[in-house]
């Protein structure tokens, strides 16, 4: 074992009683534990981040201060146990930033991002401690451990070693100074982009309805009531409710406005602009890593990703890049042409691609997109995962009893993961399914608690986040195959974590960019036929979707992949 830290003291030192600041207690209730989503208060979130700082540096003061020779275990396995309490209360934290933002959130964000970014380089910069890292990275018995222990201590030497750990006096000042600067330029990038979500809202009269599905407008309504604007309709500043109303609105004036909306976030030259953000940023970070010696950022930033070297990378995307651009020079043709021939005189805009490219589809494949969606109902696709998930990794998902696990929104549901044969318990996966304001957009999977076994077995709590636009009360959700295909992406990112088997938690983390690999290979599972057949039946009729609209589908795969 190793030298154990007085938590409780460290705590205290912050004036912190952690068992009563729900931050940081321990996950309690079934499953091994689960988060108190439901006793969430922003008033403790302060003080639980500096206990759980204070408490995180005692640890790491005591094993780097231990008196006996660095090992495996003393140093590598003491680091991988220490940081516990502040580790769940960034389980609340990302559910408060990602999900349920508010300004007073913010406030605390902006405050202390710059103070967590000091921490972590106090333990990066920790000089007694790198030494004992770097002494078992090279102690030759290293290389006779296992292989994961292996990469386990090469991950951490190497999160020490590419982090400043070996830097000193004016170089290391200096680099923690940009660090912490650099925190809290990225917290206030993405709390003036979410601004900019939350605060534009495109109001529409009925007037201006024209081409829109009427699944649209009844989600519009409701979104415009929900924000007191009751008889209008609210298109919301996100992707989810951005992109339908572009490839359907016959609107072009209103089009435009919606476009140019989303596409300015950030951008509106006002207090939440993020362009002198970006500019110091950009040199924050090229500075940063001459500190180290590189070159450039990317060659930083690749260093430890698969593609390894900024030369690779480009010569990646410049593999693609002429076709694909020849691509989109085709398809704008195309969907010029068709304006054209409708008589419509205008110059096709980014505002008219996703109207045109619909019409190009239907024109080309004889497809309609309104009408896939008729056998895309989320319930149904969710169902889909579930089976795709019980035939390729013997996963069983059983909705938990309503109130038994708290969630932190009424619409949020959780499901037990069992072993389809033994019954085994697996973990829990939570799902939010919708947009609302405080909700960043696109779609994310996370984790509340990853696989571990070396001290202790821990289960898995994994979750899915999207932004689908809630339906008004008793209508189904009816997304696109866009959509679908992402949802099955997601999903194969919290199956990744499901499945994990290693035995220290940093193994988790993977490489950044392989990560894409589980969940592009998911998305290949919906246009199968078994999925098609079972679940992707009319949301009214429960008919399968018909053969030659699959054939449909699948002609029209490749279409539109250069915009
Ligand atoms: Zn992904």
């Amino acid at each position: 074992m190793w030298p154990k830290a007085d938590l409780a003291a460290a705590a205290a030192s912050v004036n912190v009683d952690p068992a009563a600041n729900v931050f940081l207690a321990p996950y309690a209730g079934p499953y091994g534990g689960v988060p108190a989503f439901d006793k969430m208060d922003l008033a403790q979130l302060k003080p639980g981040l500096e206990a759980g700082m204070a408490m995180n540096l005692a640890e790491v003061e005591a094993i780097a201060n231990n008196p006996e020779p660095a090992t495996f275990e003393n140093t590598i396995l003491a680091l991988e146990d220490s940081g516990r309490a502040l580790g769940d209360l960034f389980s609340y934290y990302g559910i408060l930033s990602g999900n349920l933002s508010s300004p007073e959130f913010r406030a605390i964000q902006q405050e202390m991002a710059p103070r967590l970014a000091d921490f972590q380089t106090t333990i990066t910069q920790n000089a007694k401690l790198f030494a004992r890292v770097k002494s078992v990275y090279e102690n030759p018995r290293t290389k006779k451990m296992r292989p994961d222990q292996q990469r386990l201590v090469w991950l951490v030497y190497n999160g020490f070693a590419h982090d400043g750990a070996t830097l000193q006096g004016a170089a290391k000042e200096r680099y923690a100074a940009i660090d912490k600067r650099l925190a809290e330029l990225y917290t206030q990038f993405s709390n003036n982009v979410l601004h900019d979500e939350e605060s534009y809202v495109t109001y529409l009269t009925k007037a201006q309805l024209g081409g829109l599905p009427d699944s649209l407008v009844k989600a519009a309504a409701s979104a415009a009531e929900a924000r007191g604007q009751k008889g209008k309709y609210a298109i919301t500043n996100t992707r989810s409710s951005m992109d339908p109303f572009l490839t359907y609105s016959t609107d072009r004036k209103m089009r435009e406005k919606v476009w140019r909306t989303y596409y300015d976030r950030g951008d509106n030259g006002d207090a939440y602009d993020n362009n002198a953000l970006i500019a110091e940023i950009l040199q924050l970070r090229d500075e940063r890593v001459g500190i180290l010696g590189y070159e450039n950022y990317a060659s930083w930033r690749l260093e430890d990703r698969m593609a390894k070297t900024p030369e690779r990378a480009m010569e990646l995307m410049m593999g693609v890049w002429p076709a694909a651009i020849a691509r989109v020079k085709e398809e704008v043709a195309d969907m010029q042409k068709l304006a054209d021939a409708e008589g419509a005189t205008l110059k096709i805009e980014p505002w008219d691609y996703r109207f045109y490219s619909e019409k190009v589809r239907k024109a080309k494949y004889d497809l309609n997109s309104d009408e896939v969606k008729q056998y895309l109902e989320l319930g149904k696709l969710r169902e889909a995962m579930f089976f795709v998930a019980g035939e390729l990794f013997n996963f069983n998902f059983t909705p938990v009893a309503e109130g038994t696990v708290p969630v932190f929104q009424e619409d949020v549901k959780v499901w037990e993961v069992t072993d389809k044969t033994t019954g085994a318990h697996i973990g829990l996966w939570y799902l939010d399914p919708f947009a609302r304001p405080g909700k960043r957009s696109g779609a994310w999977a996370t984790s509340y608690r990853s696989h571990e076994t070396f001290n202790g077995e821990r289960k898995v709590l994994a979750s899915n986040n999207s932004n689908f636009v809630k339906p008004a009360p008793g209508e189904p959700v009816l997304i696109s195959w866009d959509d679908a295909t992402t949802y099955f992406h997601e999903f194969g990112h919290a199956l990744h974590s499901l499945s994990s088997n290693v035995a220290y938690p940093t193994l988790n983390g993977g490489v950044r960019d392989y990560t894409e690999f589980q969940s592009q290979l998911l998305e290949r599972w919906l246009p199968t036929d078994e999925v098609i057949s079972r679940f992707l039946v009319h949301y009214k009729t429960g008919e399968p979707m018909p053969q030659d609209l699959v054939a449909k589908i699948k002609a029209a795969a490749n279409f539109n992949q250069g915009f």
